[in-house]
């Protein structure tokens, strides 16, 4: 059963192979036995999944047939979840239950899936490897001693080594496509707005997007089906309709123009990688793809914009935890400006403090002009390389990480080589554009992935080109060693 994709696992639920109770404790099983060493759960409300399950498998008897009833999912520990922990990672927020759950949470409850747990992450997102997380870090199922990516590592690896059928994710600038690269699966950041993220913590409000974190295209499509569509609650969420994604996922591409930008081939691009994103590309031309080389002139800035742009809207977002309405607070202050020092000094770790600053210092008064009007500026600019390219072509194609998961460690004490390792993924959340990433051909062994970028609210399309890899190919299938089922 740990094989099986959300189709087949909803066709054996409906035909009565094992109950939706019988599939969840399976995976509560298999948490217990491999998750001491992943790490990739924070909570794990076996109680809850198996409470959600029995009203599943009601609801299944009683001939209900929507895909996802009965489907045991993780989520990211960043969506608010009514009466389960909510961290983010975090000392600040190891005490919070919140009252209520995030849209993403209630639109997947409606839709009958059965929460496990909450995933590991990075500190309130801010990472690229997993290791700022409060609850220590998560260990990549393709190798203990490398990183899972992040800050969506925790919900990557669980799906890849299959402690959850599927999982969400958040992606501010790659949290989703680079764990999913680092782990073997299919992730995908759909167009800003596109998902709510009401009762998401905010990390960085223009640019966090929700997403989906699973094994296959066809999985993801199913996923987003649910948690896409304007929400009343997000005034930054888009009122446009929501197609039907599974419906085009086997449409031809025949004619499909892909866009290679020479940017992301270009120096501090592992050879290797290389090569097996060339190979992916290859795919796609037998399957009748035209390729062209396109230029994206900016790229060079995105990352020294975004480290303006997200570290100023997070010391903005972060104000919030002040030791007074919520989260941890301090022993015994002196008085509310003790409070406020000790409560924030003791919940935040070093990444999140240093963003704090950083913030703050760009946003201040006689720096703002010089900082943050500047990025905000680029930041345009940098869209509009994407607007002239998707005048073009219809895809973007490029790799999502510069190399192979790294070691435990090996980035920790250099903030700027953890930075880089975003370096394709950033432009795309400056700009709000849809991207996926979907597992390759391994390198030396380990998990690669493909970056496919699409235009505003083509999450259909993207779909449709990952699936039809996915149908030529089996890399999306590979289980780590060890975890086989
Ligand atoms: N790694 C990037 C950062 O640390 C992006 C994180 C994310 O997408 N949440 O900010």
């Amino acid at each position: 059963m740990f094989e099986k994709t959300i189709t087949e696992l909803s066709a054996a639920l409906r035909a009565g192979e094992f109950s939706s109770v019988e599939l969840t404790q399976a995976y509560l099983d298999r948490i217990k036995q491999f998750d001491g060493d992943l790490n990739s759960y924070i909570t794990v409300d076996a109680e809850g999944a198996l409470a959600t399950a029995a009203e599943a498998d009601k609801r299944i008897q009683a001939g209900e047939t929507g895909p996802l009833i009965g489907i045991p999912i993780a989520q990211k520990d960043i969506f608010c979840t009514d009466g389960v922990k909510t961290s983010c990672g975090s000392r600040m927020l190891d005490n919070f239950i919140a009252p209520y759950d995030a849209t993403v949470i209630t639109r997947m409850k409606q839709a009958g899936m059965v929460m496990l747990g909450k995933t590991n992450m990075d500190e309130f997102a801010m990472g690229s490897s997993n290791e700022t997380s409060w609850y220590g870090p998560v260990k990549n199922p393709w190798d203990l001693e490398r990183v899972p990516g992040g800050s969506s590592g925790g919900s990557a690896a669980s799906v890849a080594a299959r402690l959850a059928v599927a999982s969400t994710g958040t992606d501010t600038g790659g949290s989703i496509r680079q764990p999913a690269a680092l782990c073997g699966i299919t992730g995908l950041k759909p167009t800003y707005g596109r998902i709510s993220r009401f009762g998401m913590i905010a990390f960085a409000s223009s640019l966090d997007q929700a997403g989906t974190m699973t094994r296959s295209a066809e999985d993801s499509a199913l996923l987003l089906q649910a948690m896409a569509g304007f929400d009343p609650a997000d005034s930054t969420s888009a009122d446009e309709p929501v197609p039907d994604y599974s419906a085009t996922l086997n449409d031809d591409l025949t004619g499909l123009k892909i866009g290679l930008p020479k940017e992301y081939f270009g120096e501090g691009l592992d050879p290797e990688m290389e090569k097996t994103i060339n190979a992916a590309v290859d795919e796609y031309k037998k399957m009748g793809a035209e390729v062209v080389e396109i230029s994206l002139p900016n790229t060079h800035l995105a990352v020294p914009t975004y480290y303006v742009v997200a570290p100023a809207e997070c010391s903005s977002n972060l104000s919030r935890f002040d030791g007074v309405r919520f989260g941890h607070r301090c022993e015994d202050p002196k008085d509310l400006e003790d409070l406020y020092k000790r409560s924030r000094g003791e919940g935040f770790g070093d990444e999140v403090k240093r963003r704090i600053l950083m913030g703050a210092y760009v946003l201040s008064a006689g720096y703002y002009d010089a900082y943050y009007l500047q990025a905000q500026k680029i930041r345009h600019l940098i869209s509009d390389d994407f607007t002239r390219a998707f005048k073009e072509v219809d895809v973007i194609m490029g790799p999502t990480t510069p190399d192979a998961p790294f070691k435990l460690g090996e980035k920790a004490s250099d903030p700027v080589s953890m930075y880089l390792s975003d370096i394709y993924t950033i432009a795309v959340n400056l700009a709000g554009l849809p991207g996926v990433s979907i597992p390759v051909e391994p390198v030396n062994g380990l998990p690669a992935g493909l970056q496919i970028i699409g235009n505003y609210f083509a999450e259909a399309k993207l779909l449709n080109v990952a699936h039809r890899y996915q149908q030529q190919t089996d890399w999306h299938r590979a289980i780590p060693e060890g975890y086989d089922v």
